[in-house]
């Protein structure tokens, strides 16, 4: 390690922290990157790869459509796994679909390309959805994915490639991180010191080794998912982001439309909703198809009782709806996991600074994949006085 000394040490390397590295070595600072398992293996890598800004809360709709135009540029330099097929809402009763034509005018006002799609059309297009189901679709043909077990891994060569004034160092655990008169020490599990004039900690779900006390009182919550991966499907026909009627009554850029304070829970839908499950599907690039998911909660200091198993009721409840929506078998499962992230019931991201010296920015909830190249731009001009270019 050639310098111990850095302008900024990132702790954590999920979409997050190496979002942050990404635009702080795009600036020219010295960065050191810390990850402290051998590779990424949370929230970042066990998720849907679904890019979805026509999901975002207004306030972050704008992060997301930055990330997707830093990935799709990224892409074009290097390969990320970015796939441009776009995101398709199904509406399948009378009040979704209300949902998805007040959600065409909020992005028409925006100028975010949005189609309303009938139900020939989709069938048309997604030769799998079942005629039953689908009842019409909105459509967002910009919108891409990216594969979550390879995107991270990628991204984080492609940084350490592009900037020399990167060090990545991963299979490290930082066990201290305090302020030591105008600097930051960092110390890891060798006990080995860095320092830095800033130090950004996105630590995603961990919230034990570093400042357990602050977390104890912060008020995040842990969400708990459940998800299930089928055999490669190469002849199914479901490109793209696929989100269903559960997910327009759940996202919360539909909560911004007018008619969502009057949406009824039909009695059908209630133990989908106990569980927190709505029903999306991401083809992979090797013809598996992602299903998914649910929600557990606990807070921060109760997350360990969300457990490690897999909940077969759970399981079961997402073969039943999925099956109602597409006529691929939805059984033929090779691989299903949990995976868990971080939020908070009031704030869209936890940000605490400590003598704008240590800047913790965690719990972003399920957005994750698709607002942090954005929001960490933001955070990086903020954090370093730059005004944002015009
Ligand atoms: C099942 C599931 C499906 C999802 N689907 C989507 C989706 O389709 N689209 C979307 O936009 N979002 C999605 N999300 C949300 C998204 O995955 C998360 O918002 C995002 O990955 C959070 O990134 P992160 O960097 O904050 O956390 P993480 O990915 O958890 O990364 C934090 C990293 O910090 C490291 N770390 C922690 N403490 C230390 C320490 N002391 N020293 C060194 N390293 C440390 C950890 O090892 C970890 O690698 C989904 C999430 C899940 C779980």
């Amino acid at each position: 390690m050639p310098h111990r000394k850095f302008d900024l040490i990132v702790i954590g390397a999920g979409v997050l922290g190496t979002s942050h590295t990404y635009h702080a070595a795009a600036l020219g600072k010295r960065v050191l990157h810390i990850e402290k398992d051998q590779y990424p293996v949370n929230a970042t890598v066990r998720n849907f790869g679904q890019v979805v800004p026509s999901g975002m809360p207004a306030d972050w709709f704008q992060f997301g459509v930055y990330s997707t135009q830093l990935y799709t540029q990224i892409q074009s330099e290097f390969n990320i796994s970015v796939r441009k097929n776009g995101s398709l809402y199904i509406a399948s009763d009378e009040e979704e679909q209300r949902l998805i034509h007040e959600l065409k005018e909020i992005m028409d006002d925006r100028c975010y390309e949005a189609n309303l799609l009938t139900h020939q059309q989709c069938l048309e297009k997604w030769p799998t959805l079942k005629a039953s189901y689908c009842r019409e679709g909105l459509f967002f043909p910009q919108e891409v994915s990216v594969e979550p077990t390879s995107m991270i891994h990628r991204l984080i060569e492609y940084c350490r490639i592009k900037f020399p004034n990167l060090t990545y160092k991963p299979s490290t655990t930082i066990i201290n991180c305090h302020i030591s008169g105008d600097e930051v020490r960092v110390v890891t599990h060798k006990n080995e010191v860095f320092i830095a004039e800033k130090v950004i900690i996105c630590n995603g779900g961990e919230f034990k080794i570093l400042f357990p006390d602050l977390f104890r009182d912060s008020g995040i919550e842990i969400s708990k998912l459940q998800m299930l991966r089928t055999i490669p499907m190469p002849d199914v026909g479901l490109e793209g982001n696929i989100l269903t009627g559960l997910t327009i009554r759940r996202y919360e850029s539909f909560s911004e439309c007018p008619s969502f304070p009057t949406l009824q829970t039909p009695e059908y839908l209630r133990e989908l909703k106990r569980w927190g499950i709505h029903i999306l599907f991401k083809k992979a690039a090797d013809g598996s198809i992602i299903i998914g998911d649910s929600h557990e909660y606990a807070g921060v200091n109760d997350m360990d009782d969300l457990g490690f198993e897999l909940n077969q009721h759970i399981n079961q409840l997402i073969f039943k709806e999925a099956q109602k929506i597409v006529s691929f078998d939805v059984t033929a499962i090779t691989r299903t996991w949990v995976g868990f992230y971080a939020q908070h019931p009031e704030k869209d991201i936890v940000e605490i600074d400590i003598e704008n010296k240590i800047h913790i920015r965690t719990a972003i909830g399920g957005k994750g994949m698709t607002s942090s190249a954005g929001y960490a731009e933001k955070s990086i001009q903020k954090l370093f006085s730059i005004r944002p270019m015009d």
